[in-house]
């Protein structure tokens, strides 16, 4: 016997969790571990919580969301303090607005490039970038951080996945300071007080009792509406999904596409290391690592109060392994960079994978996923949320694209 519902939601992460909190018509949830929070929760390790590398709210462009996600838990306002560690120093983040902190001959080269932009060579995220700042800038930093970064060579994707995190800077004179530190997609963020896990409990609270823990989807025929987990059979008439975009299509019948997609689908995952500290570092929230013998592409620390956290952030590229390092490796970069003096100063170390972590945009995206996304819609398929919807967006943009997704439903059942 099936279950029948009028919307099943798939995954309890934010995306989730925000389509359940707006959705009218009768519906249940889905997730497939023992928690709700997807990627967006912390876990436990030990004694201590940690969340899976730096996340932050960002609700730049008056998010209509950030007054509902705090409304029982007061978030915390942050003004950004960010460095890119290059040439032995440290430079404020974003690079191309703080010229003056590289050597006078190297800035003065930069500047003159970045005056005369010149038309990109090709659609690549590469070309755009060397020519909006030029080569120099783009040898020095983007190219060596964003090939660790995206594992991938910059020339094989577009542009569409730097959004407004790469932003020009200002060409025009007058109030320069106030407009650099300002730049770029997070120059003000915002965090829980009480942390993740805190929102989480109070965010979640008014879902439980039509959540399904434990309980991951298998297969879904789009024919016959029905979809089936580990545990029992539903019918459905509408579906929110917010696992990864190839998962579902894997699990997918009734529904045409090339049987190669899922495969052809490119992502980087990411492995987290996650260390307590004897001592408080709070310098700056977190450091840029371009360099090409340093394996990390980030390292920063978690606010909240208590034990200091900090983070260091590595991609592997598919079907890779993350880079063995040895603890005096992780120990040298972190005295390096003036986090700690010395070994002793580390209390405890935790290591996460986020199997899929960042979406590649390159012209096999361009060609697929917006027509795939669209067909699904037409079927009463909405695939949302970073992963659903195969994507680049922060957890205040995920949470308003549910947010609009559950008042389509609601209007196409009303
Ligand atoms: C390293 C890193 C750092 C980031 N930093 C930030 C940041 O600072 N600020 C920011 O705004 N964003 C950040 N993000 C992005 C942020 O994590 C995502 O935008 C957000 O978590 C996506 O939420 P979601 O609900 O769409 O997906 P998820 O959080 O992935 O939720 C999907 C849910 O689906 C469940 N699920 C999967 N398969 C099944 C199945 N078969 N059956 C049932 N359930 C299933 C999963 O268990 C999960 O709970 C970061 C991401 C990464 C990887």
């Amino acid at each position: 016997m099936s279950e029948a519902v009028d919307v099943l939601v798939i995954g309890g992460g934010i995306s989730g969790a925000t389509a359940a909190r707006f959705l009218r018509p009768q519906w249940v949830l889905l997730e497939r571990e023992p928690v709700l929070g997807g990627l967006s929760t912390q876990y436990r390790s030990g004694a201590f919580w940690f969340d899976y590398g730096g996340h932050y709210f960002h609700f730049q462009g008056a998010n209509p969301m950030q007054r509902h996600l705090s409304e029982k838990t007061p978030f915390r306002r942050y003004a950004r303090r960010s460095r890119v560690h290059i040439l032995e120093r440290l430079v404020p983040f974003p690079i191309q607005s703080h010229l003056e902190s590289l050597p006078a001959s190297l800035r003065r080269r930069i500047e003159r490039e970045m005056a005369h932009p010149q038309p990109p060579e090709d659609p690549s995220m590469a070309a755009a970038l060397r020519a909006e700042f030029g080569p120099t800038l783009y040898q020095l930093f983007f190219l060596p951080f964003l090939t660790k970064y995206y594992a991938r060579d910059p020339r094989e994707l577009i542009t569409g996945m730097t959004k407004g995190s790469i932003p020009p800077p200002a060409r025009r004179s007058g109030s320069a300071r106030q407009k650099k530190a300002a730049q770029g997609y997070n120059p003000e963020f915002f965090y829980p007080v009480g942390e993740l896990r805190r929102f989480w409990e109070a965010y979640a609270q008014p879902l439980l009792p039509q959540v399904r823990l434990d309980e991951p989807v298998e297969a879904i025929d789009l024919m016959d509406r029905r979809l089936e987990t580990s545990k029992r059979s539903y019918r459905f008439r509408f579906l929110i999904n917010t696992m990864p975009l190839p998962h579902l299509l894997s699990m997918l019948s009734g529904f045409a596409f090339p049987s190669s997609l899922p495969r052809r689908l490119r992502y980087t995952s990411t492995q987290v290391t996650n260390l307590v500290l004897a001592r408080r570092y709070r310098r700056f929230h977190w450091v840029y690592l371009p360099q090409r013998d340093v394996p990390y592409y980030r390292m920063g620390y978690y606010p909240g109060s208590g034990t200091c956290r900090i983070y260091l952030e590595q991609s592997i590229a598919r079907n890779g392994a993350p880079q063995d390092i040895a603890q005096s490796g992780v120990t040298g970069l972190l005295r390096g960079l003036g986090v700690i003096h010395d070994a002793t100063e580390i209390l405890h170390v935790s290591r996460r994978t986020i199997p899929i972590a960042y979406v590649q945009f390159d012209r096999f995206w361009a060609r697929t996923v917006p027509g795939i996304l669209r067909g699904l819609a037409e079927q009463g398929i909405f695939s949302i949320g970073r992963y659903g919807g195969w994507n680049y967006s922060s957890m205040a943009e995920d949470a308003l694209t549910a947010r609009n997704t559950a008042l389509t439903i609601n209007r196409q059942t009303a």
